[in-house]
């Protein structure tokens, strides 16, 4: 599959799902409007996307990780069966001062540092000048600015959004 060179770097929680406190489970399960559309879109149009997404309630013993895992592929499944439009999730497990065990350190992974942003561009050969990275918080920020990529809050109208930041960036 030919790619188009735009890429999209995502936080999980407040941009594709509902951010309720701690979701993992099925329950915890909902997309937020425009989230399966755009999506869809990226979909279609042959755009990578990727999630960078601070999950300290693996670190926290909130839940396990294979939970977490299979959060995300819930996201992936209910675009499509075959094919995942997520094409990776780069999550940060650790907290610095609520971890348990090895889980509790100063990580260089947990946003606002940049260290999932900076795994993911280099395990998929990505070019900064390419990647758009969509938030919903101040952290996300922070994290794409010490990246150097660029960056946009949330809106209401995500697949609004992501389909002017595509049609701005061909
Ligand atoms: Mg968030």
């Amino acid at each position: 599959m030919k790619y188009k060179k735009i890429v999209f770097f995502f936080d999980r929680d407040g941009v594709l799902n509902k951010d309720i406190i701690h979701p993992y489970k099925r329950k915890h399960f909902f997309l937020l409007p425009g989230t399966k559309k755009a999506l869809k879109y990226l979909l279609k149009e042959k755009i990578k996307a990727f999630v960078v997404s601070n999950q300290s309630v693996i670190g926290r013993k909130i839940c396990s990780k294979k939970q977490v895992n299979n959060f995300n592929r819930m996201i992936n499944k209910s675009i499509s069966s075959n094919y995942n439009v997520i094409k990776k999730f780069y999550i940060c497990p650790h907290h610095p001062t609520k971890g348990v065990g090895r889980y509790k350190k100063e990580c260089g992974c947990r946003k606002p540092k940049n260290g999932l942003l900076k795994r993911a561009i280099k395990e998929n050969n990505l070019l900064k000048k390419n990647i758009v990275m969509i938030g919903d918080k101040k952290n996300d920020f922070l994290a794409a600015k010490k990246t150097g990529v660029f960056f946009q809050y949330r809106k209401k109208n995500f697949f609004k959004q992501v389909k002017l930041i595509t049609k701005n960036y061909l």
